[in-house]
């Protein structure tokens, strides 16, 4: 069984720096990309829960304040989800 974890929006920093992409967590602007990964599959059963089904890119990302997570754009016919999780 997929144990469900919170999702989180993607979204701009809030300390006034336009188009700086804040930590979905704890919105600090200071983030790294770890790592960016496509997996292909047309199962509804993901790790990430029934969320979507199909393929997505993932980028594994770290924040200076500690956070590990994961940017997620899953893509079904031309829906595209796009979401934070956290961990990696
Ligand atoms: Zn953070």
């Amino acid at each position: 069984m997929i144990k469900t974890r919170k999702l989180y929006k993607i979204r701009y920093s809030q300390n006034g720096t336009d188009f700086i992409m804040g930590c979905p967590i704890c919105d600090f602007e200071y983030n790294h990309i770890e790592n960016i990964e496509t997996q292909e599959s047309d199962d509804y059963s993901t790790e990430f829960g029934d969320i979507f089904r199909g393929s997505a890119t993932i980028m594994t990302m770290t924040c200076e304040e500690g956070h590990d997570y994961r940017i997620v754009f899953g893509n079904h016919k031309g829906w595209l989800y796009l979401f934070a999780i956290e961990g990696h």
